[in-house]
């Protein structure tokens, strides 16, 4: 089944909810293009082969809005969903309505994955951990003592953040369009720089002091359509290391163009949805999950999209 046939369910299947096994889904709005069940069920299939238990699991779609998402999170609590991932528009949204939130929910304020206890859901989010792992895997970054610019403060950028500061990058630079956003943001953050420098910038008017040899991330939603502009003009820093753009469709933004054209070493953002993914199945089953079946399976998926 493609992603384009997948079916989409709403608020009023939760209610009628007769699939007999245990149920995982991706919540959000819009969903229709959401990659995470064609990967989590192909990880759930490959799992089976060793593991029968995991033969009656399914993931599913689920196309919520944000006002009913109280009354979903009621509903898959008591049709007995196991987990649940977030994605756009919920993820900030949906941290008052936890149980419970790790120390990396409270910190960037934002939760991606939720797992059932008995009385409600507990809120994780492995955004930060896939990112990390992807910029190792298709870069060689190390976010230790590197000197990061990340463009965006919306919930995307919340969680790298919070990831540069855990894994003490030398200095952040945070540079986004509304100053607002960007100083909620920051006082949010501020207290967990440890020995990072914390910077920001207006991305209209970038900084001249942009760090030389910075790894910069976008996590803009600027690129998502095929006419957008680059956030940044990558000769706004001298020598870039590596560019890591959270957008994966289309798969070539004009700010990895520019990347690709100025020689920097650069990838798209497939692979932190597959990493985000597999740790997600993780916490969810406690099984290693066979993320190679994941990655293989969302590539097939977004090829034939
Ligand atoms: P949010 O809506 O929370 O944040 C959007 C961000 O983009 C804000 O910083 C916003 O700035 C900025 N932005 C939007 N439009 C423009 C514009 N025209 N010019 C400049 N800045 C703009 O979204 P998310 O943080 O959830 O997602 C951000 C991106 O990251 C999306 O493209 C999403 O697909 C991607 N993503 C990828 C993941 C992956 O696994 N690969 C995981 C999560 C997200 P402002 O404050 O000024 O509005």
């Amino acid at each position: 089944m493609t992603v384009a046939t997948e079916p989409i369910h709403t608020l009023a299947d939760l209610d009628q909810w007769s699939f007999p096994g245990p149920a995982l889904a991706v919540v959000g709005r819009p969903v229709a293009h959401s990659l995470s069940p064609v990967m989590h069920n192909a990880a759930l299939a490959a799992l089976a082969t060793t593991r029968p238990e995991f033969a009656e699991w399914r993931y599913f779609k689920f196309d919520i809005a944000p006002a009913e998402l109280p009354a979903a999170l009621a509903l898959f609590h008591r049709q007995r969903f196991v987990g649940l991932n977030l994605t756009v528009p919920h993820k900030a949204l949906v941290v008052e309505h936890l149980e419970s939130a790790d120390a990396f929910v409270r910190a960037a304020g934002a939760a991606n994955t939720l797992s059932a206890s008995q009385t409600g859901w507990q809120g994780a989010n492995t955004d930060g951990a896939g990112l990390s792992a992807a910029l190792r895997e298709e870069l060689d970054v190390t976010l230790e003592g590197a000197h990061v610019v990340l463009l965006g403060a919306g919930g995307a950028a919340r969680g790298a953040a919070v990831t540069c500061l855990r894994e003490r990058c030398a200095s952040l630079w945070i540079g986004n369009r509304t100053p607002a956003t960007l100083q909620a943001l920051l006082a949010d953050i501020e207290g967990f720089a440890g020995a990072t420098s914390l910077h920001h910038f207006d991305l209209g008017h970038p900084s001249a002091n942009l760090p030389a040899g910075s790894v910069v991330i976008n996590a803009t939603s600027l690129g998502l359509a095929n006419a957008d502009a680059s956030p940044l003009d990558l000769n706004q820093i001298a020598r870039p290391a590596s560019v890591y753009d959270m957008i994966y469709r289309p798969p070539q933004t004009a700010l990895l163009r520019q990347a690709r054209e100025l020689g920097i070493r650069h990838a798209h953002g497939l692979s932190m949805l597959v990493h985000q993914g597999a740790r997600s199945l993780e916490l969810w089953t406690g099984a290693t999950v066979p993320v190679s079946i994941m990655q293989a399976a969302a590539r097939a998926a977004l090829g034939a999209n």
